[in-house]
């Protein structure tokens, strides 16, 4: 996978709130391209591997139970800057710090059941589009 993209899943609270036609038109309307998309849910043992790197967080069982509570989207973006600018367009991780105007301010419930994620380097996008596509599935 090219340093332009960035991987991103649209979480359980958006998809059963009825955000997704709304966020992926943020998505568009800033510039980025969907090369992949796909309706898909986590079971326990993906949640666990997907955020491994928290397993020691205190919220990590909550966080697996939320991002396995339902449908997500799973997407791969493209654009120039594509990891930086899309964590700009996400907000902070908790909707009451995330600027006005981003995707987690305006569609995040709690800092737990935030709408989306983005990934944070070039070399995790890679591994989180891999983990979710293969390459046939990528335009
Ligand atoms: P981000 O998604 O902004 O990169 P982190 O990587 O720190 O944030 O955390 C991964 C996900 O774990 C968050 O998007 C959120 O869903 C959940 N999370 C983070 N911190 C908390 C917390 N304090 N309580 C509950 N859930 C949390
Ligand atoms: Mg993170």
């Amino acid at each position: 996978m090219s340093t332009n993209r960035t991987f991103t899943m649209i979480k359980p609270d958006a998809v059963k709130n009825g955000h997704i036609g709304a966020i992926l038109e943020k998505i568009t309307a800033a510039g980025f391209k969907i090369v992949a998309m796909k309706y898909t849910q986590l079971s326990l043992r993906d949640a666990q591997e997907f955020y491994g790197v928290h397993r020691e967080r205190p919220f990590f069982g909550e966080l697996v139970e939320f991002m396995t509570s339902g449908t997500i989207v799973a997407a791969i973006l493209e654009k120039e800057n594509a990891v930086e600018d899309f964590r700009a367009l996400i907000g902070a991780t908790n909707p009451a710090d995330a600027a006005e105007g981003t995707i987690r301010k305006m569609f995040a419930t709690s800092i737990g059941e935030n709408a989306v994620h983005g990934s944070d380097s070039d070399e995790n996008a890679a591994i989180e589009g891999s983990f979710h596509f293969s390459g046939r599935e990528i335009y």
